[in-house]
């Protein structure tokens, strides 16, 4: 009989020091038994690629990308080679390898690259041999030969990749929280742990703000079909599950509510109303690799009307020399800034079939006397600009509203 294969990951604050190491092999080995064959996966001790990162940038401003992941991708390595040495103290076999020594194949988008293939045969054999493998995360290698990293928090998409060709039953991702909550639970005490969560609404999350797995990672399980159980690596409980469809999807609108105030809103003041003007202004922006968000535009007045939009705070001084520069062009007149915002968002798949969702989260945050700046939606999220001292009671009223500590 075949043996079922599980994927598991560690993340950095799992693996942060000696003992917690230890207590990754331990739960490690207590999973491995006759019929389970277990592939590990773990990031960077702690916050050393923050450190690693910090050194680069105190050589260069703008360090080489491909020296870059030559850097960054040891902080894996590191990890690795000592989770597989506390596993053989506790009389188990382990190999550890690299991304290029299990055949991860990438392209060569230095520091985000894509997984192109993964040749999964040394694994095999190893499991063949009886031996726990470890594999570095986050890394992989191009058909040049060169190494590549896959993004921050890229050591998830390794997991998901590695759990894809190696047909594993489910991928566990490790983690310092003991599942995705209905919102942060920093916030909201009574916020809840949601036992199931489709792909849909947990990329929704990531995408709003939830930082609890790497966006592009939650894609590809999407797209394979590959169920996410994200749990502590603390404790035994069960965490939640990421899977294609939920028990009672219909039945819950909201799922949870983020918040993000990693934003900015910029605002371009009288800007000439006619065709192609606002084609003009977002194509600039664009062009210099900007990520807009949110686009409101008033009614015009006298054929001039405002344009706000948000960008994330890490790209506000590019846009505002963007937009002063267009904006000069076109005739527009001040460009203002406000970095006082905060982004609140209701997610949940069954708002394709419920309706009132929006005018029921207006009323609550009318009822706090929140205003709203700007709104937009899509299928499965509502989201409203705040200012962003009022963020917190927004996500308390509106985690009440919706009775989300009930579900
Ligand atoms: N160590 C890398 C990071 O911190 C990758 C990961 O943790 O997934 O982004
Ligand atoms: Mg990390």
């Amino acid at each position: 009989m075949e043996k079922e294969i599980v994927v598991q990951k560690f993340g950095g604050s799992s693996v942060a020091d000696i003992q917690r190491i230890k207590n990754v092999a331990n739960r490690v080995v207590s999973y491995k038994d006759k019929h389970t064959d277990v592939a590990v996966v773990v990031s960077a001790l702690g916050d050393t690629t923050d450190e690693l990162e910090s050194l680069a940038f105190q050589l260069s401003k703008d360090p080489p990308e491909r020296e870059m992941d030559m850097l960054l991708s040891t902080g894996e390595q590191i990890s690795c080679a000592l989770l597989a040495m506390a596993i053989k103290e506790l009389g188990h076999d382990a190999i550890s390898y690299t991304g290029r020594q299990v055949g991860i194949k990438t392209d060569k988008t230095h520091t985000k690259a894509r997984i192109i293939t993964i040749n999964d045969k040394r694994i095999r054999r190893a499991f063949k041999d009886n031996k726990i493998v470890i594999v570095a995360g986050y890394q992989g290698v191009t058909s040049q030969d060169d190494i590549t990293t896959l993004g921050r928090g890229g050591s998830d998409l390794t997991a998901v990749a590695l759990a894809k060709a190696l047909r594993a039953k489910v991928c566990e991702i490790y983690t310092d929280v003991d599942g995705i909550y209905t919102t942060d639970p920093r916030i909201v005490p009574e916020a809840r742990k949601i036992k199931q969560i489709t792909f849909d609404e947990m990329l929704e999350m990531a995408f709003l703000g939830a930082q609890v797995m790497q966006a592009r990672s939650i894609e590809v399980a999407k797209r394979f079909n590959i169920p996410l159980h994200v749990r502590s690596s603390f404790s035994k409980e069960e965490g939640t599950m990421i899977v294609k469809e939920t028990e009672k999807m219909e039945e819950i609108a909201v799922r949870g509510i983020t918040c993000n105030k990693g934003e900015a809103k910029i605002t371009i003041c009288f800007v000439p109303d006619k065709p192609g003007i606002a084609a003009k202004i977002f194509t600039e922006i664009s062009k210099s690799g900007i990520n807009v968000d949110t686009i409101v535009q008033n009614v015009p007045h006298d054929r001039l009307s405002d344009i706000s939009f948000t960008v994330p705070k890490t790209d506000l001084s590019k846009t505002i020399r963007v937009t002063t520069a267009i904006g000069k062009k076109i005739g527009a007149g001040e460009i203002l800034e406000d970095r006082n915002i905060a982004r609140v968002s209701l997610v949940g798949s069954g708002m394709r079939s419920h309706s009132g969702i929006a005018a029921r989260m207006f009323k609550a945050l009318a009822d706090n006397a929140i205003n709203i700046e700007m709104i937009s939606t899509s299928e499965i999220s509502v989201s409203c600009i705040i200012q962003q001292d009022l963020a917190d009671k927004a996500v308390r009223s509106l985690h009440k509203a919706f009775k989300l500590e009930a579900i």
